[in-house]
């Protein structure tokens, strides 16, 4: 049995064994006399790719819906690049480099860059140049890229990495699991496996050298196990827990038109955070209450340039107009999201540096088109809020609101119609301001909290930094206290107070929430129905007496035996 990596898609799964091992492409750095034959290569290889890539895509798009095949549109445009294009040509006809050659010089280029930039979306994109340099090199060198072949059986694939092209290339009829040796919880195979329905671990290093091909393979990732080769004993156990996992999703399936209640009654509505309008589908299918968090900074990050009003309120009324209630959260750019054509400075610390709220101010024209955009799309809508994001001091909400009203007064100048009763909220993931709220809302109407930056702040601990985990702690109660402490002041200020960090979907910890009073929890979407299910086994009484439990505890480890025995004793 082995118990390694993360488990990025919930879920049962058994089958044989199937390994795709990537085999880096030797290339050897040579150079090719004959400039013309190289740019001839150069050119069917790159149409050979686009090709395969197209048919990927159609693939993908009939599995699992245009959403996800837009990574290969994305593929086909970054083989088509003129810039990356433009290089290897240079190359190939200034120092005569033969064309893979060439092509890899400049794809491991670009592959360095993006590897570097601290942002993980970004990151992310080097894994896509690497999965397209290896279809074109495989190209040049005058071979057939090895797609795997048809999988009739049920299969878990056990992998290094797995591409977005492989992923799609499989039947996934027949793939009931996979096991990636790298990768973390964002990667794309992980969003893709919870996009399918399919279990899955990632970064689970050295699981290439437990397995072979054709080995049975149960893999739990409720319980974060592994068998391989089981004994018959263990197999019928999984195959009970499997098929007990099925009927699980279908009653679960019974809650999506519903709202969400304790078993008492009390309502604690569950809503969705989301990242781009492409998203939509997920929430409603989900049965989301609300958009708890709409991060607007995904839209820039997805265009190479500044998108204007035109299409920012188009972005912005589709997802009006098919969820409410919304909040917006208006730009967290930089820290870890950075965008090309938005100037920043080189900072030694960014996390602690110029970024949302404090960026905004300092590029107030990008500021104010959002603001004036939002205002625009939120007219008819009745329940549209806006939400600041990295607050830390009053003067900064007060410096914001004067930018609305701004705005406010520029479009009525202008005759221009647009929402004149908007909520203004903000973030609470600052320390700071968790310590200041009583204060801070007397200035606005609602709060947030984001556990994700509040945990960073609060331990001095970098939420991207894995040698400091340990103290990236989200069960640790004096994180818990702080949040305790936000929603007495909201309450004694008669406003609302929600949490849309990644923590108000760990079922474990949205109890916890819910028992101390939230008044929503906003979580990816595919956490809802599971929490939805558990808060209506429970009481409201039993959650408050859990969070008063947790809430005197002196550690994490206190407060996860609490939630467990807890959990023992209510569900
Ligand atoms: C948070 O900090 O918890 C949050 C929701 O914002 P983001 O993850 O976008 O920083
Ligand atoms: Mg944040």
């Amino acid at each position: 049995m082995m118990k390694k990596g993360k488990m990025a898609s919930k879920g049962i799964a058994i089958g044989n064994v199937r390994t795709m091992e990537h085999k880096e492409i030797t290339v050897e750095d040579k150079q090719c006399d004959d400039v013309g034959a190289s740019l001839k290569k150069l050119n069917e290889a790159l149409e050979k790719s686009t090709q395969d890539l197209e048919k990927i895509r159609d693939n993908a798009e009939q599995s699992m819906g245009s959403e996800h095949a837009e990574i290969f549109d994305a593929h086909i445009q970054m083989v088509n690049d003129p810039e990356m294009k433009g290089q290897v040509e240079a190359m190939i006809e200034g120092e005569k480099l033969c064309a893979d050659n060439a092509y890899n010089k400049v794809a491991n280029q670009f592959i360095d860059i993006f590897s570097n930039m601290e942002d993980e979306y970004f990151k992310e994109r080097a894994a896509d140049i690497k999965d397209i340099r290896t279809r074109v090199l495989t190209y040049l060198q005058g071979k057939t890229p090895n797609d795997p072949s048809l999988i009739d059986k049920d299969t878990i694939i056990v992998a290094h990495d797995l591409t977005p092209s492989d992923t799609a290339s499989l039947n996934l009829e027949y793939v009931k699991g996979f096991i990636t040796e790298v990768g973390g919880l964002t990667s794309h195979t992980a969003i893709m496996a919870r996009a399918l329905g399919i279990p899955a671990i990632v970064g689970a290093q050295g699981a290439l050298e437990d397995v072979n091909d054709g080995d049975t393979l149960a893999l739990d990732a409720i319980d974060h196990n592994v068998y391989v080769n089981p004994d018959d004993a263990t197999l019928e156990k999984m195959q009970d827990k499997l098929s007990a996992y099925k009927t699980y999703l279908e009653t679960l399936n019974k809650f999506k038109d519903k709202e969400t209640l304790t078993k008492d009654g009390v309502k604690v509505p569950l809503f969705a955070n989301l990242g781009s309008p492409k998203e939509l589908q997920g929430v409603t299918e989900n049965g989301a209450e609300g958009i708890g968090l709409f991060r607007t900074e995904f839209l820039f990050m997805e265009s190479d340039s500044q998108p204007d009003e035109a299409t920012q309120i188009e972005a912005y009324k589709e997802v009006f107009e098919t969820v409410q209630p919304v909040i917006v959260r208006t730009l967290d750019i930089g820290g870890d999201k950075n965008i090309p054509y938005i100037k920043q400075p080189k900072e030694d610390n960014p996390f602690l540096g110029k970024r949302a709220i404090r960026l905004c101010f300092d590029e107030i024209e990008l500021f104010k088109t959002q603001l004036r955009a939002l205002l625009i799309a939120a007219k008819d809508q009745k329940n549209v809020r806006i939400m600041l994001p990295m607050v830390a001091v009053v003067s900064e909400v007060r410096r914001a609101k004067s930018i609305v009203e701004e705005v406010q007064k520029e479009l009525d100048a202008e005759n221009i119609t647009y929402q004149k009763n908007i909520d203004i909220g903000i973030m609470i993931e600052i320390p700071s301001a968790a310590l200041n709220a009583k204060a801070l809302a007397e200035e606005v109407d609602f709060f947030s909290i984001g556990s994700n930056d509040l945990i960073q702040y609060l331990f001095a601990a970098d939420r991207m930094n894995e040698h400091v985990s340990y103290l990236y702690e989200p069960y640790d109660p004096t994180l818990l206290r702080l949040m305790h402490t936000a929603l007495e002041a909201a309450h004694e200020a008669g406003i609302d107070i929600g949490v849309c960090g990644e923590i108000a979907g760990q079922l474990d910890l949205a109890l916890v929430l819910a028992g101390m009073g939230m008044d929503e929890l906003s979580m990816s979407p595919s956490s809802i129905l599971e929490i939805r299910k558990t808060l209506s086994k429970l009481n409201s009484k039993a959650l408050q007496t859990l969070t008063k439990d947790v809430l005197n505890a002196k550690e994490a480890s206190e407060v996860k035996t609490i939630i467990k025995q807890f959990k023992d004793d209510n569900l």
